[in-house]
C-alpha cells in the first residue's frame, strides 16, 4: 500500500505512540483530582502545554486543548460571534473547510451576518479583497492559512493588519499548515489558530485553539473548570500528550521534511511532463510542500482514484460522484475552475514517510491509467 492521502489524515509517528502508552495504561488519574495518581497527568498536561505553545510562539495559557480542527473552528466562529452582541458581523471565505462553512451558516440562522470572499484563480484570498468588504461591524475575520485541496498558502500577516485595523479579530484555521510550516502567531498578528494532531502524525480525536491572552472569546463547552472553564470535559490526557510529541518532533524537523517533500514532488511532476500529458497543477506559487492539485481535463478524477485504489494507492479527488450526479467541491468551484478540470482532477499529498520508490511508482501508475 502506498498512502499518499497526507491532507486527509497522517501515520502516527511510532515515538508518538510509545509516549502516550502510558498514559493509556498506568498513569490514568483524572488531571483534576488532587490525589497522587493525578500528578503525572497534571504534570504531562502542563508540559504538552508548554511545548505546543512553544512549537508556534505562544504562551502556555494561550493554548486551549479541543478534540480537533472541526471543534477549534467551531469555538472560533461562535464563540467571538456569541461573545460581543453589537459587532455581529463575520468575514470568511468561499473556500474554507466544511468546519468554517457551517458554523458560518448556523451562526447565520441565528441573525448573525457572514460575508464569503471569494479566492482568486490561484486560490489566494487578498488584502484588496477583505479590505472591500470589511466594517466597523465586523467582529471577526476567519481565513484559512492554507486551503486543505489546493494547498495554496494565504497572505495571513496582510489580512489580520486589515482586520485590526477596522477593529475585528482575526482567525485562522491552521489544520493544514501547523506541523509543516514555520508558524509564528505573533508575527502573523492572529487573535486564534486551529489545529489538528491527526494532520501532524499524531492522534486522531485531538487539536488545540489557540487564543491571544485578552481575546474575548464565550465558552465552547459548559461544565467543569479545565481549560480555564471555557472548554469543560475531562483531559484527553494521552492523545495531549501525543499531540505535543508530534508537533515538536515536526517543528524539529520542518526544513528537512520540507526539502526531502520538494524533491518527492519534483521527481513526480518530471515523470508526468516527460510523459507529454496534459494536466495543469492549481493553487499558485505558495503551495504547502507536498501537496499536489493536478487537473487533467477530460479524465474522470473519480476515476483515477478508484483506479489508483485498486493498484494499492491512496489518493483523494476534487469531485465524488454519487449514483445520481457527480459534485464538484466547493473549492473548486471558488476558483473558477471549469467543469471539465474540476471534474478531471486529483489530490497527491506527500508524507514524511513517502520516499521515492514510492513517488515513482505512483507516477507510473497514474501515467499508464491515463495513456489507457
Ligand atoms: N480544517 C481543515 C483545513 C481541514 O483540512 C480539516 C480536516 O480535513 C479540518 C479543519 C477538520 O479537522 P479535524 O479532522 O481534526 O476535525
Amino acid at each position: 500500500m502506498i498512502y499518499a492521502d497526507n491532507a486527509a489524515t497522517t501515520k502516527l509517528d511510532p515515538t508518538v505512540f510509545e509516549a502516550m502508552k502510558p498514559f493509556l495504561l498506568e498513569e490514568y488519574g483524572n488531571a483534576s483530582q488532587p490525589y497522587s495518581l493525578s500528578r503525572r497527568p497534571k504534570e504531562a498536561l502542563a508540559e504538552a502545554r508548554a511545548i505546543v505553545a512553544e512549537c508556534i510562539h505562544a504562551k502556555p495559557e494561550e493554548i486551549f486543548f479541543t478534540s480537533g480542527g472541526t471543534e477549534s473552528d467551531n469555538w472560533a466562529i461562535k464563540g467571538s460571534a456569541f461573545s460581543d452582541p453589537d459587532h455581529r458581523a463575520t468575514i470568511t471565505s468561499a473556500f474554507e473547510h466544511h468546519a468554517i462553512l457551517r458554523s458560518c451558516a448556523a451562526i447565520e440562522r441565528l441573525g448573525y451576518p457572514v460575508a464569503y470572499l471569494c479566492p482568486s484563480a490561484e486560490g489566494i484570498i487578498t488584502a484588496n479583497n477583505l479590505a472591500g468588504c470589511i466594517t466597523h461591524q465586523t467582529r471577526l475575520v476567519s481565513i484559512m492559512l492554507a486551503n486543505n485541496e489546493l494547498g495554496s498558502i494565504q497572505p495571513i500577516k496582510s489580512l489580520s493588519e486589515i482586520a485590526h485595523s477596522h477593529g475585528a479579530l482575526f482567525h485562522t484555521d491552521a489544520v493544514q499548515a501547523v506541523g509543516h510550516i514555520e508558524i509564528d502567531v505573533r508575527n502573523l498578528g492572529v487573535d486564534m489558530l486551529s489545529a489538528s494532531a491527526h494532520k501532524f502524525n499524531g492522534p486522531k480525536g485531538v487539536g488545540f485553539l489557540y487564543v491571544r491572552n485578552g481575546t474575548k472569546t464565550a465558552a465552547y463547552a459548559n461544565g467543569g473548570t479545565q481549560e480555564h472553564g471555557l472548554r469543560a470535559g475531562t483531559e484527553n490526557v494521552a492523545s495531549i500528550v501525543g499531540m505535543a510529541v508530534a508537533l515538536k518532533n515536526n517543528c524539529e524537523e520542518l526544513d528537512q521534511n520540507r526539502k526531502h517533500l520538494l524533491a518527492l514532488e519534483n521527481a513526480l511532476l518530471t515523470k508526468l511532463d516527460q510523459s507529454g500529458i496534459y494536466y495543469q497543477r492549481n493553487g499558485g506559487d505558495r503551495v504547502l510542500p507536498g501537496l499536489l492539485s493536478l487537473s487533467f481535463p477530460g479524465s474522470s478524477g473519480e476515476r483515477l482514484l478508484h483506479r489508483m485504489d485498486l493498484l494499492g494507492i491512496c489518493i483523494s479527488t476534487g469531485s465524488a460522484c454519487d449514483s445520481k450526479r457527480t459534485e464538484i467541491s466547493h473549492v473548486l468551484k471558488a476558483i473558477g475552475l471549469d467543469d471539465k478540470a474540476a471534474l478531471g482532477t486529483i489530490r497527491i499529498s506527500l508524507g514524511k514517510y513517502n520516499d521515492m520508490k514510492e513517488v515513482n511508482e505512483i507516477a507510473d501508475m497514474l501515467i499508464r491509467i491515463l495513456s489507457s
